[in-house]
């Protein structure tokens, strides 16, 4: 990784306000998880690449992550015993999502998972692997691969080894501020307010891959407004302006109101209280002890739900649940280490913990055991109890509802490339928040887990490849 003076000073260019003639073929913006995978696609095709990133540092949202990607058919996946396909995970996808302006990239991102996964793994030596301890929202069997941390940065770091090892300049400090667009074509990008003035790079194709717009409430309250209400817990750099940008040259939007949602940030803590806690067995109550929903709309589906509730809001498990999720989940070990889990020995004592009434809580408990142990019909309609009914002593985690990333964009062909009314833009493709999502038309409940990175990764793979082989 290199600060632009370096790297320019190196090519012999100079830094303010001037044309740097480089010799690189694709410019990729934005250095998270669908920019890296893009460099390293271009430099496999032959292809000379640079990542601009405008932070201080790579990894955007994909190093906030837990890095979990679905391979679906992956060799892993055979070794498990786990029967799977691209066409299942089409299925699964677009169940979970319901219509929406993106079905063909569903199956072409679908086809694209599993070579997308032992490529990363196989070429570029990242660490990936099949997680079959917890079930996912949306799958119907195990397939999402992530690093053994279960974090992002953990896949961030083997990225950034994997573009060194592949010759990709990753300038940071270096925020584009927009297309160079020559006769119709997108021709290159100009770099503006970093730490080396305003210079333009040229190059053959761009490859935007900048996230989405969580992080602008302009966009957000424009296309997302469901989204609004909620606390955006995403990294800074999400602007959108590259989706700004492709408006501007007449690219078309699609499902622009979708967004992934979490129903259970930790508070004060910020991280994610992960929500196998809920799968297996656990459940949320408002801040009057009473149960909000079903939870089995997933931690997107269910944030909506939420943010409408009386707070404070609560994740209620039991130690045996915490004790194995902390065991496999480092950032649920960490918020456990931290003081973020709270452990109640009985009843009376979590009422005390939740500040709620206690025959409200015992009633509460009373109805969640029941419907866990099959003797009578939840309320709310759920019907996967996990492990079962909770048992003395519980753990407790205050919760708040957050905005993680936006799922809208721009529509992209098999190749990533940018679709306006009349066809693919020349020059410029998009992948990860750039691109219009696979988790349905609005709002948080078409997101299955992993849809965020296989945009990101799988677009990026796809573009970086296509990018490469773009005519000068
Ligand atoms: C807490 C959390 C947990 C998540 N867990 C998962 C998960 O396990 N699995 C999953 O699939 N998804 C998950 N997601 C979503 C996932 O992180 C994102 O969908 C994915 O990382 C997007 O990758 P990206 O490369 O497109 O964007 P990013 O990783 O955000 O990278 C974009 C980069 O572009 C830079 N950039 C933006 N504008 C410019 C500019 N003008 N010039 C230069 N650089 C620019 C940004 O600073 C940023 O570094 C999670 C998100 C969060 C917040």
């Amino acid at each position: 990784m290199h600060e632009p003076q370096q790297h320019f000073a190196e090519q012999g260019g100079q830094d303010t306000d001037t044309d740097v003639d480089v010799d690189v073929d694709v410019v990729v913006v934005g250095a998270g998880g669908a920019g890296l995978a893009a460099a390293l696609a271009a430099t496999d095709g032959g292809a000379s690449a640079v990542v601009l990133e405008k932070e201080e540092r790579p990894g955007g949202n994909t190093a906030a992550s837990t890095g979990s990607v679905p391979g679906a058919g992956s060799r892993w996946q055979s070794d498990a015993g786990i029967d799977d396909s691209p066409e299942r995970l089409t299925t699964d996808l677009l169940r979970q999502s319901g219509p929406h302006d993106a079905e063909d990239l569903v199956r072409i991102l679908a086809e694209a998972s599993a070579p997308l996964v032992e490529w990363l793994v196989d070429s570029h030596a990242v660490d990936l692997r099949l997680i079959t301890d917890y079930k996912h929202v949306g799958h119907s069997v195990p397939r999402l691969h992530a690093p053994p941390s279960r974090k992002g940065h953990a896949l961030i770091a083997d990225l950034l080894r994997a573009a060194k090892a592949a010759d990709v300049e990753v300038l940071t400090h270096s925020p584009v501020d927009r297309l160079v667009v020559e006769d119709g074509a997108v021709r290159g990008v100009v770099v503006s307010g970093g730490r080396s003035g305003t210079y333009t790079l040229r190059c053959r194709a761009v490859v935007l891959a900048a996230n989405g717009f969580g992080a602008d409430p302009e966009l957000i309250a424009r296309f997302a407004p469901q989204a609004s209400g909620l606390e955006y817990l995403g990294a800074h750099g999400s602007t959108g302006e590259a989706v700004r940008w492709l408006l501007d040259l007449g690219a078309s939007m699609g499902n622009e109101a979708a967004f992934q949602g979490y129903a259970a940030v930790a508070s004060p803590h910020g991280s994610i209280t992960s929500w196998t806690t809920v799968e297996h067995g656990g459940f949320l109550v408002d801040g009057n002890g009473r149960r909000i929903g079903d939870e089995s709309a997933g931690y997107s589906g269910f944030a909506a739900e939420v943010a409408r509730a009386e707070g404070p809001v609560h994740v209620v498990f039991d130690a045996g649940i915490r004790d194995s999720v902390a065991a496999h989940e480092e950032e649920f070990a960490d918020l456990l280490a931290a003081g973020g889990v709270k452990e109640a020995a009985d009843a009376a004592a979590l009422a005390g913990i939740l500040g709620v009434d206690a025959a409200e809580l015992a009633r509460t408990l009373d109805t969640v055991e029941a419907a866990a142990s099959g003797t009578a019909t939840d309320p709310f309609g759920r019907t996967d109890w996990g492990r079962g009914p909770l048992t003395a002593p519980y753990a407790v985690v205050k919760a708040v509802p957050a905005l993680f990333h936006t799922q809208g964009g721009v529509q992209v062909d098999e190749h990533a490339r940018v679709l306006g009314p009349a066809g693919p833009l020349s020059g410029v493709y998009a992948t990860g928040g750039v691109a219009a999502g696979v988790s349905g038309r609005s709002g948080g409940s078409g997101y299955s887990s992993g849809n965020g990175l296989l945009s990101a990764l799988g677009l990026g793979m796809l573009a970086g490849g296509h990018a490469a082989a773009h005519p000068a």
